[in-house]
This record gives C-alpha cells, sequence and structure tokens, in this order.
C-alpha cells in the first residue's frame, strides 16, 4: 500500500512517542529493581539469578529491541512509523503484562497504553483497533477468571469500566480534535486568500493594467529609492524618456483601440530589450520612461537606440502593417543632480528631439 511522506509534524509526534516508550521501560525497569532489591531474602523467587534473566534481562530487552526496531523504522521508513508505533504499543503493553506475576492485579490496566498511543494521533480508526484489542482481552481476562473468584471478577469489571471510560472519552477527544483541525484549516485557508488577494491588491497599485508595465506612482518611487542610494554607494544610472510620435493620428485614423494596441506592442518591445537591471514604466498616456543601471551611458544608450529602431521596424498588422516611432530624451545621472532635476533633464531631451524631427534620441 502507497503511504504519503510523513509530516514534519508527524515525525515530531513519532519522535514523542518514541521518547516516552523509552521513558516508560526505564521506570518499569526501576521499579523492577526497586522490588526485587527491596524483597531480596525475604521471598526466595527475588533472590536467585534465575529471576532476573527470566523475568527482567529477557523481557527488558524484548521491549528494548522493539523499541529500537522502531527507531530504525522512524528513521529509514518514516513513512510507515506511525502504523508501526501503534502495533509495536500493543506488543509492548502484553510483553509488559505477560512478564508481570498474577499478584499485581492492576496490571491489565497497562492496556490503556495503546489506546492512549492512538489518541495522541488523533484517529478514530486507530482507536476502534485498539479498543478491540482491549476488548478481547477483557474477555480473556474474564474466561481465565474463576468464577468462584469474586474479588478478582469484580476488579475486572472495575477494569472493563475503566477501559471503557478511556476509550469513549478518547472517541469524544478525537471528535473535539477533528473540529479544532477543521476549523484550524478553515482559518488558515481565510488567512491564504487574504494574502493572495493583498498580493493581487499590492500588483494592481503598481502596474499599469493596458501594458503590463510599472506605472507612473511606481516609477517615482523606485527613482526616489536609487537616488536616495547613490548617495551612499555611487552607481552608473540613466533615465530614458519615451514618447511616440503623432500618436493622435494613430488614434484618429485607426480608432482607440488600435492605439491600446500600439501601446501593448511598444511596451513588449521595450521590455524585449531592457535588462534585468532595468526598469520601464508606463508614465502616462503615450508616454514610456526607463531607469537604466550598473552600466555606462555608452551601452544603455545602445540598448536605447535598438529600442528605437525595434519599434520603427516592428510592422503593426491593425495599422495596415505600417509603424510607429518614438522619440527618445536620455539623462546620464552625475551623482548631483535630484529627482526632479534628473526627470526634468530627461523630459527637455524628449523635447528637445521632438523639436528636432522626431524619431531620435537626444541626450542632456
Ligand atoms: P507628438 O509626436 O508630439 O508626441 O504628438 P502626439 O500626437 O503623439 O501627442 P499628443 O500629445 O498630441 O497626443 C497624444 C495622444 O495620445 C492623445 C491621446 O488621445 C492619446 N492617448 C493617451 N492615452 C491613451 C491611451 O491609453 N490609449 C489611446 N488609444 N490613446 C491614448
Ligand atoms: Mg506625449
Ligand atoms: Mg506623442
Amino acid at each position: 500500500m502507497h503511504q504519503p511522506p510523513s509530516t514534519p509534524r508527524q515525525t515530531y509526534w513519532n519522535r514523542v512517542l518514541l521518547n516516552s516508550f523509552w521513558l516508560v521501560l526505564l521506570v518499569y525497569l526501576a521499579s523492577q529493581l526497586f522490588v526485587s532489591f527491596s524483597m531480596w531474602g525475604q521471598l526466595p523467587q527475588f533472590s536467585g539469578s534465575r529471576y532476573y534473566i527470566f523475568h527482567m534481562l529477557i523481557p527488558d530487552s524484548l521491549i528494548g529491541l522493539l523499541i529500537l526496531t522502531l527507531e530504525l523504522i522512524h528513521r529509514r521508513l518514516p513513512q510507515h512509523a506511525e502504523f508501526a508505533i501503534i502495533v509495536a504499543s500493543h506488543i509492548y503493553a502484553f510483553l509488559m503484562i505477560g512478564n508481570l506475576s498474577m499478584d499485581y492485579h492492576a496490571k491489565p490496566l497497562i492496556m490503556l497504553l495503546p489506546l492512549l498511543v492512538s489518541m495522541i494521533y488523533v484517529n478514530k480508526a486507530y482507536l476502534m483497533a485498539s479498543s478491540s484489542v482491549c476488548l478481547l482481552y477483557l474477555i480473556l481476562l474474564f474466561i481465565n477468571t474463576s468464577p468462584y473468584d469474586y474479588t478478582l471478577r469484580i476488579e475486572n469489571i472495575i477494569i472493563a469500566v475503566i477501559f471503557a471510560g478511556t476509550a469513549s472519552a478518547g472517541f469524544g477527544i478525537i471528535a473535539r480534535g477533528r473540529d479544532l483541525m477543521q476549523s484550524l484549516a478553515s482559518s488558515v485557508k481565510a488567512e491564504q486568500d487574504l494574502r493572495i488577494q493583498n498580493i493581487i491588491m499590492d500588483r494592481l497599485s503598481k502596474i499599469d493594467p493596458l501594458t503590463d508595465l510599472y506605472n507612473h506612482k511606481t516609477f517615482h518611487e523606485y527613482l526616489g529609492w536609487l537616488i536616495e542610494h547613490q548617495q551612499g554607494n555611487p552607481f552608473p544610472m540613466q533615465l530614458a524618456v519615451l514618447d511616440i510620435d503623432n500618436f493622435k493620428q494613430v488614434n484618429d485614423r485607426y480608432g482607440h483601440w488600435v492605439g491600446d494596441v500600439v501601446l501593448k506592442q511598444v511596451a513588449a518591445i521595450l521590455l524585449k530589450h531592457i535588462g534585468t537591471d532595468d526598469f520601464a514604466a508606463r508614465y502616462g498616456g503615450e508616454e514610456f520612461v526607463v531607469i537604466l543601471t550598473a552600466k555606462p551611458y555608452e551601452e544603455s544608450r545602445e540598448i536605447m537606440q535598438r529600442v528605437l529602431e525595434g519599434i520603427a521596424q516592428a510592422p503593426v498588422a491593425e495599422m495596415d502593417g505600417h509603424s510607429v516611432t518614438v522619440s527618445i530624451g536620455m539623462h546620464n545621472y552625475d551623482g548631483a543632480d535630484s529627482k526632479s532635476s534628473t526627470f526634468q533633464k530627461a523630459d527637455d531631451a524628449l523635447y528637445e528631439a521632438k523639436k528636432t524631427g522626431k524619431n531620435k534620441i537626444v541626450t542632456l
């Protein structure tokens, strides 16, 4: 049967149970030693080595071996550890019960151990299985009790009541646990939805919906941030402002929807040519801005030249295969510029490009 891989929480609880198995073995061993030493010389069975071999060494080693096997499964086959721990908790209890003398009348209560282990896993099927094993054990207990031993029969009835009470409390705890897990899952889902909504809202507030480029607001925030960082750690930076030439005519001749197609196409060409260090935004209308960083002016100028040529050479199907051109104004940041003067210089350069014939780059 294919088992899903165990989650970190399951692994954690398997570890907790294995630790408690070791602890129970230690306590069991300590109590055995305490009883045998305190009875030393008083009862003959505690005085010979036979007792230590058959009632301590062998059964305790078997329990130790059982826990070591679980440790191995926990490390090598973690997806089977939970099931192995449940099965082993029954064997563990039987080994302890089988080893204890009939004089310990409370020893059947050790069968509570697998019941409690099933509860820890909040698993109804495990608890049903453990309860069935306990029931079988109780039946054997009643069969093996002499019908004339009334005290023992009453003790067995009390033990049966304790088992039944623990099992029904266990089912109640599991139902409550499931309820809590469900409400936790739904609040986690609600939180996830909220996070996704926040991401979408955040994106909507930063991105221009038509071109998918950053918007005006984000451009100003980013430029301000870069200039602030220039103070402590100067790096090469250029600003380019692009404006589509005669765009009004495109709208007038082909309609606004074709104008929108052109805006998207220009944005796509822009993105295709700029690098990962660069930032492109739609400034507004048919104007775009590009911040180029981490390269000398000449390299940035070449990139913008490729953008200019790329746009001019890209036919627009909706414009009967004609293309548009852009004018570009550039400014190479000199370390002393403020945010507004940086933008102003690039804008002045754009004005100059428009005035002197369009479809060109001017740098100021
Ligand atoms: P120039 O070469 O001097 O830049 O001339 P131009 O026609 O490109 O400039 P102008 O400022 O006269 O016109 C810009 C036009 O851009 C006017 C406006 O209708 C249009 N426009 C602005 N935003 C949008 C948009 O989102 N979609 C469309 N289709 N048109 C837009
Ligand atoms: Mg314009
Ligand atoms: Mg224009």
